[in-house]
């Protein structure tokens, strides 16, 4: 018996350690990544319905790994959050979705909105503000062209606090975004307290639309309910004509989707912003 434990101690010992070294091998290949410059931003345009224009673009990240080839954000974000890398990786893709912005502009492109996702961790750093404001100088960059866009279970985890960072955002000029909104807790009048531009509806009620599912009721309420409270509607992960012909049917102000474009790089979205721009 003696033995037995003996050995399920060692087995327990070895498996704890594994997943450290695990762990660890991810943090040294994350921080290596930062050294080498292995991110990228790609860019997802984002329409204002009503009059087909691009108003602004979602910078969405990407790891270029050596071996591994293109790895998406599923597959590195939630270790970066756990590792504490995601503030150094928040922060990259902060100064770079800026200084594109900037680049933007500077070529003569017309000037989008650009918007962010921040992490709760990135969220809750208290230097988060300023460091905003330090970039934004930095690139020249108005403040009224970045978006931040946070999920609703972050702003809900501590409301009081959250209303404090959302405030002196609001204070630099810059809008917040309640991404994935629906996905959560979804109360409209708890966000009425937050200064807020828009709702970012989850693509599991877009992807729903049209088909004998209650999304549509449901759609149509929301956006309904949020211009009563002063708030835009994003509709996320429109595919279709027809889930677009609906989202205009329910006023919905902007969408976002492969229906208009993938995520692409910024040479490519220049190119989607001048042609639009030639119309
Ligand atoms: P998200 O913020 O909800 O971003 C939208 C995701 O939906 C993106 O996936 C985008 O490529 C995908 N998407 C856009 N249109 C469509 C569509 O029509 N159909 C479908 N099926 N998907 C569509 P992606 O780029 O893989 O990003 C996944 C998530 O990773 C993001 O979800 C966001 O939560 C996180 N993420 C991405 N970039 C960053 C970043 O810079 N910082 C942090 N903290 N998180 C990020
Ligand atoms: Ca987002
Ligand atoms: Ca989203
Ligand atoms: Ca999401």
């Amino acid at each position: 018996a003696k033995k037995a434990g003996g050995n399920r101690i060692r087995r327990y010992a070895a498996g704890l350690s594994s997943q450290n070294v695990e762990r660890l091998e991810v943090e040294t290949q994350l921080k290596q990544a930062l050294r080498r410059d292995e991110f990228l931003l790609h860019y997802q345009p984002q329409i204002q319905i009503a009059s087909g224009h691009i108003v602004g673009v979602e910078a969405l990240v990407r790891w270029q790994h050596p071996v591994r080839g293109l790895v998406l954000p599923i597959d590195f974000i939630p270790l970066a959050e756990e590792s504490g890398l995601i503030e150094a990786i928040g922060e990259w893709v902060l100064r770079n979705a800026c200084a594109q912005a900037a680049a933007w502009q500077r070529s003569g492109l017309p000037a989008v909105r650009i918007a962010i996702n921040v992490s709760a961790r990135q969220f809750h750093d208290p230097e988060l503000v300023a460091v905003v404001a330090q970039v934004l100088a930095d690139n020249g960059l108005d403040p009224e062209q970045l978006e931040l866009e946070i999920t609703e279970s972050m702003s809900m985890k501590d409301p009081e606090e959250s209303s404090r960072i959302l405030t002196s955002f609001k204070a630099l000029g810059i809008s917040i975004a309640i991404d994935d909104f629906g996905t959560g807790y979804s109360n409209l009048a708890y966000l009425r307290q937050f200064p807020v531009r828009c709702i970012k509806l989850d693509r599991a009620f877009v992807s729903e639309l049209g088909s004998q599912s209650s999304s549509d009721a449901i759609v149509e309420a929301i956006v309904a309910m949020a211009h009563k409270l002063d708030l835009q509607v994003v509709a996320e992960g429109v595919e279709t004509a027809e889930q677009r012909d609906h989202l205009l049917r329910y006023g919905c102000d902007e969408l976002q989707g492969y229906w208009y474009s993938r995520p692409v790089d910024a040479a490519t979205f220049g190119v989607l912003l001048q042609d639009q721009h030639e119309l």
